[in-house]
């Protein structure tokens, strides 16, 4: 079929209009029209003259102010090599150091802003306008968190088009991407004709960053997965919306996660990213909203790459754990909701719940399958995960050490443990393991009465027992666990999990 040309490769790209131009006035809005424009150039302005590299780091640290053109010629500086790694990481290191310092220190909306949109246009921007409702989520990172690969499908079947750009995973947190890629053949690194194809064809794709959309957003998110500049909400504002209005974007739901397996520890910095976030996306004319969720426990009960595939698709089948299918039904109702698709959100739920079963049960599951076909994977794997997927045969278990009600499940320990493992990545272009990881027995979620001796988790993994990688792992299970004579409330989301419009 005949796709669409997205950017006239011949046609001489036009210059933004100089003497209205943004980039040295930020009084003047930067619209979606003139990014486009920009983003076009064949060569954008590096940084402005008599400024270097250091200049930005110092200036960063120093807390002075950057300026629209610093920013955006910062950003292109990085992308064609003139800026090396190590200069990005220390800037990025300071900037994470102010944003953990209080208002005082912290970098300005008016910053993140110009940084969200010069990594956007640091590749090619798409319209998919022309398509209609094109819909995304994405979360701002969690332990356990599968939730694209359930409600991309769930959405899709309720009638939405979704074109999805995620991302790898990122300090202790898993990512969409390494996920899929523990499906035999699956290419998470489509071109933008594919990726625009497939949304336009089948209604249903998740990719990567590539070296043509939001290329700046790839090359700093593999630095900040190891330099330990990832909790920082400019960055991951940027990050997240970056990637939305790179990959055209028009309906769009933001999963900001609080508690111990997030970023975001304390819902004022979930409200605080959540906000920057949907006005970014509505200065562009998305239709965005974001919703606060809980991540104080491994979301679901799996911890891994292709062990999470497997609860996906066992959530897709209606088999999955019912906390992580609750969050799955409301995400995809938001989405369906705004699309439009729907006049209540209660309606909206009913839909997407019907999409699981009924008279056309598996439906949303056959859109996974369509989906990874389309994307070159093995479309037998909804049938028989487990044959396909590669999973790691041992299994330890992890007890628990008293009786007592859970008081918490630390989930940065359990994505740590997972990690450990062979999980995620200690240092940039590490390979994955994606066969190990780690489950929970059902019963381990906060509140609920566990005896001494009663089995707690499973670690997934084909070294033995002893080796350094299974009990590192087993230790940072073993103090993942709370207790407590009493059953406590839920200390995060004391708001129930707020939407933010
Ligand atoms: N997801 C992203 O894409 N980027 C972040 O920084 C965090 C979560």
């Amino acid at each position: 079929m005949a796709v669409r040309p997205l950017v006239e490769a011949s046609r001489p790209a036009p210059l933004p209009d100089f003497s209205l131009n943004p980039l040295n006035d930020r009084s003047l809005p930067i619209t979606r029209a003139w990014l486009q424009e920009y983003s076009r150039l064949e060569a954008k302005p590096g940084l402005p003259a008599g400024v270097s590299a250091k200049d930005i780091i110092r200036k960063t640290k120093n807390r002075e102010v950057l300026t629209r053109a610093e920013i955006f010629g910062w950003v292109n500086d990085f992308v064609t090599g003139a800026v090396p790694d190590y200069q990005m990481s220390s800037w990025m290191a300071f900037l994470t150091s102010r944003d953990h310092h209080g208002d005082f220190e912290r970098w300005s909306d008016e910053e993140t802003i110009d940084l969200t949109l010069a990594m956007a246009a640091s590749g090619d921007l798409l319209d998919l306008d022309y398509l209609g409702v094109v819909a995304d989520k994405h979360s701002s990172g969690g332990v356990g968190d599968k939730t694209s690969l359930v409600v991309v499908p769930l959405v899709a079947a309720c009638g939405v088009r979704v074109g999805k750009m995620s991302g790898r995973g990122l300090g202790h947190t898993g990512g969409t991407l390494d996920k899929l890629d523990s499906i035999p053949g699956f290419d998470t690194r489509l071109s933008m004709e594919l990726f625009l194809q497939i949304t336009q064809e089948v209604g249903l794709v998740i990719t990567g960053q590539t070296g043509e959309l939001a290329p700046a957003d790839g090359k700093m998110y593999a630095l900040r997965d190891v330099t330990e500049t990832v909790d920082c909400i400019p960055l991951i504002a940027a990050s997240i919306m970056s990637k939305k209005i790179a990959s055209g974007t028009n309906t769009l739901v933001l999963d900001v996660t609080v508690g111990s397996g997030a970023f975001m520890k304390n819902e004022e910095d979930a409200e605080r990213l959540a906000k920057i976030m949907v006005s970014i996306g509505k200065s562009l004319g998305m239709k965005v909203i974001a919703e606060i969720s809980d991540m104080d426990q491994p979301r679901g009960l799996a911890v891994g790459n292709s062990l999470e595939v497997l609860e996906a698709i066992n959530t897709l089948k209606f088999e999955g754990p019912p906390d992580f299918t609750e969050h799955c039904i409301e995400t995809a109702a938001r989405i369906v909701h705004l699309a439009g698709k729907t006049e209540t959100y209660n309606d909206a739920k009913a839909m997407v719940t019907a999409a699981f079963g009924g008279w056309f049960r598996y439906h949303a599951l056959e859109k996974f399958r369509e989906m990874i076909i389309a994307q070159g994977g093995n479309g037998n794997v909804v049938d028989r995960p487990e044959e396909i997927l590669s999973i790691a045969k041992g299994r330890y278990e992890v007890k628990a050490a008293q009786d007592g009600y859970l008081s918490g499940i630390n989930a940065e320990n359990v994505g740590l443990a997972s990690m450990k493992l062979g999980g995620g990545r200690a240092k940039k272009g590490d390979e994955i393991d994606y066969a190990v990881g780690v489950l929970l027995a059902p019963n381990t979620k906060f509140g609920t009465f566990v005896h001494a001796g009663d089995v707690l988790f499973e670690v997934v993994s084909d070294d033995p027992d002893t080796s350094d990688k299974v009990m590192a792992a087993k230790a940072l299970l073993e103090s993942a666990i709370g207790y407590s004579k009493t059953n406590l409330r839920h200390p995060v989301l004391s708001s129930g999990g707020q939407v933010i419009r």
